[in-house]
């Protein structure tokens, strides 16, 4: 007799990030917060996130997770502005992405991320590099000749391994 057993878990189906950062993009331009350097913690608030600071361990970042029917957003108080930066744009990124897959993610610093298996951490972090350092723009600033990683890290207010990573993503050769 065969039995038939209902699937408890559902297969994770792949996340067209693409469209999702096309469709925020669009609502954030439509309510003006598409800036350079974008103005993170407005854009969570705008999203319905609330975004609280925090003493972690400096190997954590952050974490998202929903408490009640709220989103909370916590980041490692000791970090520096611009990573609280990008860990925003991080958890953000969870939200638009895999919050209906489950209900919190605790994160690692980016360094230590990187070799995470896990496909929704490099989700997470291409959504938020574009979100944080959009790729027309970046590409506009190295074309004007923008080209000293610490001066496009300053202009986007990110650290200068987050630029690196992104200017390396996008194609560019950085001589270190
Ligand atoms: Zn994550």
């Amino acid at each position: 007799m065969a039995i038939i057993r209902k699937q408890l878990t559902q297969p994770a189906a792949p996340v067209d990030t693409r469209q999702a950062e096309v469709d925020l993009h669009t609502r954030l331009a439509a309510a003006g917060l598409l800036t350079v350097p974008l103005n993170v913690q407005a854009v969570a608030e705008y999203l319905g996130l609330e975004v609280t600071e925090e003493p972690m361990d400096d190997d954590l970042s952050g974490y998202l997770e929903r408490r009640g029917g709220t989103w909370v957003v916590g980041v490692n108080a000791f970090h520096h502005i611009n990573r609280k930066r990008f860990t925003i744009a991080h958890e953000i990124a969870h939200f638009m992405l895999h919050s209906a897959r489950q209900a919190s993610f605790h994160d690692r610093t980016f360094s230590r991320r990187t070799a995470d298996p896990n496909p929704m951490e490099r989700e997470a972090d291409r959504f938020a590099a574009e979100l944080i350092m959009p790729a027309p723009m970046v590409r506009e600033l190295i074309g004007s000749g923008v080209t000293s990683l610490s001066a496009l890290a300053e202009r986007f207010r990110v650290s200068a391994l987050a630029m690196k990573y992104r200017v390396q993503n996008l194609g560019y050769q950085v001589n270190q």
